[in-house]
């Protein structure tokens, strides 16, 4: 929107008055205040809720990550919104699209519907997007009303990535109007090209081994964004679904950003896949990066949490000469959906977005009936407390049904009467400030796990089961006793 009616820095918002950002304040004539929207890692996450706990959450949603367009787009004066990948897959809605209700050609997937209502100009893929299958993958992305781009995965791949025939465009390039200082309007060509990690080859084997294949994601940077300024771009921003991880590049790396950043031509990164937040002290010992300036070698960069965590926000100052427009300035940010308190409760800082809840009512309740029906019943209680530490009663189970299923695949073929070894992964082990606990009753199990008001299942120490009292301030969060000390479990995560 224009705002450029107004020079009192101050606009009437949703949550009260809006500050102007300074670059919209102070951008004067043939300088404007481009300031570019993320979300990333989505995962599915429309509604506030936990499937699995089958309860409200104000930790995500991007009906809480859209509550706070209204008020970013009122800062600035010009403003994209772009996803970062990872939306089609990651929690029981998704699994109740892709196992339950299906995607035909012409039906609408929920996370898209979700996006189509906020307008977003653009969009990446993840790797998680490849989960289901290409088929799925192409019948969700034919209901999006916004372009989406990977340039480093190829139907077939050409000597060089420019002539590869990729599965979608490599990048798109906006054309887009922004306003000035003055309140003049100006055409700038805004380039957007998308990255996914490789390892997709290897992670979705099953999927794209035959149909696809990937590249390096900083070769491919190299090879096209030269074209891109060739085509006119006078802002080039990276979709790099991929983290931050070694400053030097090796090739086929997962976490690209810090040498993608160091390609000429690229102006501003969008990063994700780690789940993290940039800038914060969670890269604060990282090289090749600045988390106070929110930079990755000198390129403004921005990593907006996950699940509809964070919006985040990189803002440019640019000018505008006889060859384009280039960068002056840049601030980078992540703004949260929720902060804690001192006691580390959540307290959320946005309301839902009512026409963001709307588009995915119907397959959110239809969700609920999805993960609300019983799947079997045991006659011993199944919890998950000590799952990470010793044998437990909800990996068994798991196990057994790998066991099971397998031994049914294999009738009829070579592999019949081979010897079965079944691995299963504690994913939900018990603690973690209570939302992974998996009591369950003796006589039904769900799908998603009852709530431990419904159990009479005992919590006893996490580290000597002890019934004693006990706090939560224990490794982990599991609850564990307040009056004795123990020492520190070796344990390994991943
Ligand atoms: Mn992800
Ligand atoms: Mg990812």
């Amino acid at each position: 929107m224009s705002i450029s009616l107004s020079r009192r820095g101050f606009l009437a918002g949703t949550a009260g008055m809006i500050a102007l950002h300074p670059f919209s304040l102070r951008a004067a004539t043939n300088q404007a205040h481009l300031r570019i929207m993320e979300t990333t890692d989505l995962h599915v996450h429309v509604f506030p809720y936990d499937y699995y706990g089958d309860r409200p959450t104000d930790t995500v949603g991007l009906a809480r990550t859209a509550a706070l367009i209204n008020d970013i787009r009122a800062e600035a004066t010009n403003a994209l919104l772009i996803d970062n990948g990872d939306f089609l897959q990651g929690n029981p809605m998704g699994d109740y699209i892709a196992y339950e209700r299906g995607m035909k050609a012409g039906d609408m997937h929920p996370v898209i519907a979700a996006m189509n209502t906020l307008g977003f100009d653009a969009s990446t893929l993840g790797n998680h997007e490849f989960n289901y299958g290409l088929s799925f993958l192409e019948k969700s992305l034919a209901g999006a009303n916004f372009p989406v781009v990977c340039a480093n995965v190829a139907k077939k791949l050409g000597a060089s990535p420019r002539e590869d025939e990729t599965l979608l465009p490599p990048y798109v390039i906006l054309d887009h109007t922004v306003t000035d200082g003055a309140g003049e309007d100006h055409a700038i060509r805004v380039g957007l090209i998308g990255f996914v990690p490789p390892q997709i080859m290897g992670w979705d084997r099953r999927h794209l081994e035959g149909n696809v294949q990937a590249r390096d994601i900083v070769d491919t940077a190299k090879a096209y964004v030269p074209q891109m300024i060739e085509e006119g771009c006078d802002i080039v921003v990276a979709l790099c679904h991929s983290g931050i991880g070694a400053a030097d590049h090796a090739d086929g790396m997962e976490n690209a950003a810090i040498p993608l950043a160091a390609v000429d031509g690229i102006d501003a990164i969008l990063t994700g896949h780690s789940h993290l937040v940039f800038p914060s002290s969670n890269y604060a010992d990282f090289s090749g990066l600045d988390v106070g300036t929110g930079t990755i070698m000198g390129k403004p960069a921005v990593m907006g949490g996950f699940w509809g965590s964070h919006m985040g926000l990189i803002d440019l100052m640019i000018e505008r000469d006889g060859a384009g427009w280039r960068v002056l300035s840049h601030t980078s940010e992540a703004r949260p959906i929720y902060e804690r308190d001192a006691d580390r409760k959540v307290n959320a800082l946005v309301e839902s977005a009512p026409a963001v809840l709307a588009s995915v009512q119907q397959e959110h309740d239809e969700t609920l009936a999805y993960v609300r029906r019983a799947v079997g019943k045991t006659d011993a209680p199944l919890h998950s407390y000590f799952a990470l530490v010793a044998d437990d009663p909800s990996v068994q189970v798991v196990s057994n049904a790998q066991e099971w299923y397998i031994t049914q695949m294999m009738v009829g073929t070579e592999h019949e009467g081979l010897a079965i070894l079944s691995a299963a992964a504690p994913f939900k082990a018990g603690g973690r400030g209570d939302r992974s606990i998996t009591p369950m009753s003796p006589s039904a199990m769900w799908r998603s796990r009852t709530s431990p008001t419904s159990t009479s299942i005992p919590t006893p120490c996490a580290r000597c089961a002890s019934p004693g009292p006990r706090s939560r301030i224990g490794w982990n969060a599991l609850p564990v006793c307040s009056t004795r000390s123990h020492p520190a479990p070796k344990m390994r995560l991943c």
